[in-house]
């Protein structure tokens, strides 16, 4: 993903300076905070919005009728207002606050249980997390549906597409899948995948979670049906995350949690449901997490995704190229083309002694089955070592990693 040729280059050690947390050692080492795929570092801008709005406006929303209930309100709707705008949804009814990811998926395939029936069939990719697995076993269980699986090649990590269309056609009902897998870095093709799912009319599922605050998205040009992301991992709180739903779908889907905010009128034996989406926001939301989010995408949009893209996935590819040297390395993902991460195994080290390894160094790794089992299970492995970037890291922090890791694979290999 390149910037349009006529935009300003950011001054990406200005915008590391906006990371307070980045500033500090680590065991006496300059801390190289590579973990990001897990959650991002948060600006200042962020921080503050979060201490103004519990220093000035912190109320509960819609059901005050006081100043600081109407503005905390009015904040947390301007945020939602925000989130349209940042994904180009159509309207901000379109968007529903949720915790993050994961929570999101799971709202989708509980109320999808009363749609699903005996012999449907959901399509996921063998690349999910188990964030956009496990929610659909669920529903499958509870529906008598199974679930179809689109191959990963190996360990180049694409999805292998040429029998798509006739899976599609086995009676799927859902289609979900990453658009960037948080193990691999394979960056799927999203518009593809939706445009194709929509001649078979199979609803459409983005997990977005790994590319919303790396890549420009625009809901109405891919075309899904819904899309999830989380706060977390694009420079926003924890505990506050974004599912997208195609309007005329969220009218028609039940509730997913009962309580108050998402009732029209409740009588003893029965009720009825709130508008869209606060039908699906039960009880009092993450109020300042939505405002923290806010301010997170306006800081991403001040910079830019597609630079912002460019930068991590430039560093991603010097990482994958760099570590290819190192002896005894196993690369997972494509080699061209990823987001911004890389997976890798050293022969002779578990993926929790290179972390440790790594963290003496003050490095931040990430080591294990990112929650991607299945997938590593296929590829014959239990764990790998995630060096994962964002806008604030930077290419002597690449130089660090390699030769961090260069030494952990002759002090493991021998
Ligand atoms: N999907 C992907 C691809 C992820 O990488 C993650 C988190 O790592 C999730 C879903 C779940 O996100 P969360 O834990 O924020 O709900």
């Amino acid at each position: 993903m390149k910037p349009p040729a006529d935009a300003p280059v950011p001054d990406w050690a200005a915008l590391r300076a906006d990371f307070p947390i980045l500033d500090q050692t680590v065991h006496g080492r300059p801390l190289v905070y590579l973990d990001n795929a897990a959650t991002t570092q948060k600006p200042r801008a962020v921080i503050e919005a979060l201490v103004r709005y519990y220093e000035h406006d912190n109320a509960n929303v819609h059901r005050g009728v006081h100043e600081l209930s109407y503005r905390a309100t009015t904040a947390y709707e301007a945020a939602r207002a925000r989130a349209a705008q940042f994904i180009h949804a159509a309207v901000p009814e379109e968007i529903i606050f949720t915790r993050g990811t994961t929570e999101g998926l799971n709202l989708i395939a509980y109320t999808f249980t009363s749609r699903i029936k005996p012999g449907d069939a959901i399509l996921v990719t063998e690349m999910e997390h188990h964030s956009n697995l496990v929610p659909w076993q669920l529903l499958a269980r509870r529906t008598g549906a199974k679930l179809l699986f689109v191959p990963v090649t190996g360990d180049d990590g694409l999805l292998d597409l040429s029998g798509l269309d006739a899976l599609l056609a086995r009676n799927v009902k859902i289609f979900a899948f990453p658009h960037i897998s948080n193990s691999l870095g394979t960056i799927n093709p999203a518009l593809e995948l939706c445009a194709r799912a929509r001649r078979h009319g199979v609803i459409t599922v983005v997990d977005a979670a790994q590319s919303a605050g790396h890549l420009p998205i625009d809901v109405q040009a891919l075309g899904c049906d819904f899309l999830a992301f989380s706060g977390h991992k694009m420079a926003g709180p924890t505990g506050i995350g974004v599912l997208y739903g195609r309007q005329a779908l969220l009218e028609a889907m039940d509730p997913f949690q009962g309580g108050g905010e998402m009732i029209a009128s409740v009588q003893f034996e029965q009720s009825t449901w709130n508008k869209v989406p606060h039908k699906f926001e039960a009880g009092t939301p993450d109020i300042a997490g939505a405002v923290g989010l806010h301010a997170a995408m306006d800081y991403l949009d001040a910079i830019g995704r597609p630079a912002i893209a460019a930068h991590d996935g430039q560093l991603a590819r010097d990482a994958f190229a760099r570590l290819a040297r190192v002896p005894g390395i196993r690369l997972f993902g494509p080699a061209g083309e990823r987001g911004g991460l890389v997976s890798f195994g050293l022969a002779g080290a578990h993926a929790h002694d290179v972390v440790t390894f790594a963290d003496r160094e003050g490095i931040a790794l990430r080591g294990g089955h990112h929650c991607t089992q299945p997938l590593w299970r296929k590829l014959g492995i239990t764990a790998t070592t995630r060096a994962s970037f964002y806008l604030y890291n930077t290419a002597a922090e690449v130089d660090r990693l390699a030769e961090v890791i260069d030494q952990a694979a002759r002090f493991f290999g021998g």
